[in-house]
């Protein structure tokens, strides 16, 4: 604390530096601001740190190998992985691809049943139910999005709560809930485990959830409120109806963003120092690829990662934790089964 006359001195002395700038032109004053707003930017860029999903999925993937080996050398079965993939939507198939080639990399075994468009519901869950009662099966998987004649939720119901290494059953999601022992949802478990190896405290954040669906936007808000560390945040939960979005995450200290729009979440909308979270994957035009496109998430990453202190890219970010999350549910799945048998 200063005492009452060095604030005295202070002040005068801040009123002669005051006075000088009466004798600075103004076109000096705007080229000094904009060379101050420069070197707050670049400070900022000094401290953002890219959250690496290449580098924490490979330190997971790691870890998981060598649970696998030790619980197999220990008597343990192999972890086996079924997944379910109906149609050709060329991103299910990536994704599903993906997953299976990850069993192969950590030594699971997998079973991928792939169906026409045309199945019918009561095939699909008559398919579930065969691998619910397959011992040799730890985890299911249904790829979603699902042709517009099947509903996801019945066919994800029928799942057996011990095999939903998905964590989107009405089971998985209440126990969660509850804080109760269970498989998280595959994406926001994945996003904790990043938080975690970072060692990012969220305690006291204000976490801004946008998006609010099961399997991402919702679980996410749960786990971010929960008394745990990640978690002990103070969470809201933004969607289409939100009014005023830019107040609210103006006022984050962590932005989760679960939306599906490409690079929706601008400069604009972000507290300096804040960390973000982009879970979205969207694909655009870029005529100077190949391919024509690429895969953009839903913040406008360019403008915002400089801003902010931490920030996930799109690809290479929250995509490897999902499978992390999920390889993760598979292993426990089948040390849960070898409980239940023995
Ligand atoms: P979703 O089911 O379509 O949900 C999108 C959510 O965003 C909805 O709650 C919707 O609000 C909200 N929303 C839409 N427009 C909005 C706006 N203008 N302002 C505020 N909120 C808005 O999508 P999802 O399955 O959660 O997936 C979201 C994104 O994440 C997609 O790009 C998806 O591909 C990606 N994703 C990535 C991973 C991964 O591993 N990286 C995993 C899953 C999903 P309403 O509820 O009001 O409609």
């Amino acid at each position: 604390m200063l005492n009452i006359n060095e604030r005295i001195g202070n002040s005068a002395f801040y009123n002669q530096i005051i006075g000088l700038f009466n004798f600075i032109p103004f076109w000096a004053l705007t080229k000094i601001s904009f060379a101050l707003s420069q070197i707050r930017r670049i400070n900022y860029l000094c401290i953002m740190q890219l959250l690496d999903g290449v580098l924490v999925s490979a330190h997971i993937k790691e870890q998981i190998k060598q649970e696998v080996t030790e619980w197999q050398a220990d008597g343990g079965k192999q972890p086996h992985l079924a997944a379910i993939l109906v149609g050709h939507n060329p991103a299910s198939e990536a994704y599903v691809g993906s997953k299976v080639k990850h069993c192969e990399e950590l030594g699971f075994g997998s079973t991928l049943l792939r169906f026409d468009t045309g199945i019918t519901e009561a095939y699909l869950i008559s398919e579930v139910e065969r691998l619910n009662n397959d011992e040799n099966i730890d985890g299911i998987l249904v790829q979603l999005p699902l042709p517009g004649h099947i509903s996801g939720d019945a066919v994800i119901n029928s799942i057996s709560p011990a095999k939903d290494v998905d964590g989107f059953h009405p089971i998985s999601l209440g126990k969660m809930l509850l804080g109760l022992p269970t498989f998280l949802p595959a994406t926001p478990y994945g996003i904790m485990l990043m938080l975690e190896y970072y060692k990012i405290n969220t305690s006291g954040m204000h976490c801004v959830v946008i998006g609010r669906s099961n399997i991402v936007g919702t679980p996410m808000t749960i786990l971010m409120s929960r008394n745990a560390n990640p978690g002990n945040a103070t969470v809201t939960m933004c969607h289409s109806k939100t009014k005023n979005l830019k107040d609210i995450t103006l006022t984050a200290d962590i932005i989760i963003a679960a939306i599906g729009r490409p690079k929706y979440v601008t400069a604009d909308m972000v507290k300096p120092g804040a960390i973000i979270i982009d879970v979205g994957i969207n694909r655009i035009d870029d005529p100077t690829k190949k391919s024509g496109s690429r895969l953009v998430g839903d913040v406008d990453f360019e403008n915002v990662a400089p801003l902010c202190s931490y920030i996930t890219p799109v690809p290479k970010g929250v995509g490897l934790m999902t499978i992390c999350g999920l390889m993760k549910n598979t292993l426990l799945a089948a040390k849960n089964a070898k409980m239940v048998l023995s």
